[in-house]
């Protein structure tokens, strides 16, 4: 089934207790395509600036990535630099320069107005719900927001979240937005703010999923070393929602399995930087580590 996602394509520098890369290719749209493209063709919405080198995103459109929504303005492309401490599970944001995104409104395109599958990444809550009043009555809309909107554009974030199905969200934001001090009590406080389901990511510790009443969790995969964290958590969202918009199924049984390949996912991309593992992985590492993860949890 087609899947949408709008969101921000970056270049980002990051730095790691041992390298510093430079405009490395990122940005949340990018990473969650990256992703997804594993599983089910997808549809991207972002913007860039006349610097951007689309050659560098050729291996997406061989993966069936449509970039008919990719927008060239004039000026820059959005920059982001990230600084890791020493146990990589901690960062601090060192610059934003949004350039063009900006000014950025999103147009979506007429043949992807009909996507069923939709995953709005962590922008602008206002540009969130225009996106939303520009395409039909889609199956599934998943959400992605950051700490920065919460506090910054909350009455715009509470609006958007009446509408959408599932909200994803680190440990940090759930607390945050429901203003409970435990992180149990405030994942079952945010359905009564509109998301019928709720997915916290907890870094190292995996992710849960709060779905009608019921608890699921899946760990991180246990790697000996983490190269590059930038992008987990839009990974996950690619692998767990591409996994869904290739069966087409949206039930509980089917969302557990879909947390386990957004883990999965999540974890072959931090084994590099940018998209150097993301880019060339194949369905059999991916199924090998399904495997593994099964093992691990069952009892
Ligand atoms: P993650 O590590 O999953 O939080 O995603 C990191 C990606 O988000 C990077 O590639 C950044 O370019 C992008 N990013 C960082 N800050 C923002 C922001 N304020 N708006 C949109 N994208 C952002």
């Amino acid at each position: 089934m087609s899947l949408l996602v709008v969101g921000s394509i970056a270049y980002d520098t990051i730095e790691t207790p041992t390298t510093k890369v430079e405009d490395s290719l990122g940005g949340s749209a990018l990473y969650f395509s990256a992703a997804a493209s594993l599983f089910s063709p997808v549809n991207v919405v972002g913007v860039v600036g006349s610097d951007f080198d689309a050659s560098k995103i050729s291996f997406l459109k061989k993966r069936g990535v449509n970039l008919d929504g990719l927008y060239m303005e004039s000026g820059k492309t959005f920059r982001w630099g990230g600084r890791y401490f020493d146990d990589m599970n901690r960062r601090e944001t060192l610059f934003t320069y949004l350039n063009v995104f900006e000014r950025f409104q999103p147009v979506i395109p007429e043949h992807y107005k009909k996507s069923e599958f939709v995953f709005l990444a962590n922008i602008d809550p206002e540009l969130q719900l225009d996106v939303l009043n520009q395409i039909n009555n889609p199956k599934l809309i998943v959400l992605d927001t950051m700490n920065f909107w919460i506090s910054g554009k909350r009455k715009e974030l509470e609006e958007v979240l009446k509408v959408v199905d599932i909200i994803v969200l680190n440990d940090e934001e759930a607390k945050e937005l429901t203003g409970e001090m435990g992180l149990i009590k405030a994942t079952k406080a945010i359905p009564a703010m509109g998301p019928k389901s709720v997915i916290v990511k907890k870094g190292e510790h995996g992710a849960m999923l709060y779905h009608e009443n019921e608890f699921f969790f899946v760990p991180a995969f246990p790697l000996d070393s983490v190269v590059d964290p930038t992008g987990a958590g839009d990974s996950f969202a690619g692998g767990f929602m591409g996994y869904l918009a290739k069966t087409g199924q949206i039930d509980q049984a089917t969302l557990k399995k879909a947390m386990v390949y957004g883990s999965t996912i999540a974890s072959f991309n931090v084994e590099d930087f940018s998209f150097n593992r993301l880019e060339n992985l194949t369905m059999k590492e991916i199924k090998e580590r399904v495997k593994i993860f099964k093992k691990m949890t069952f009892f």
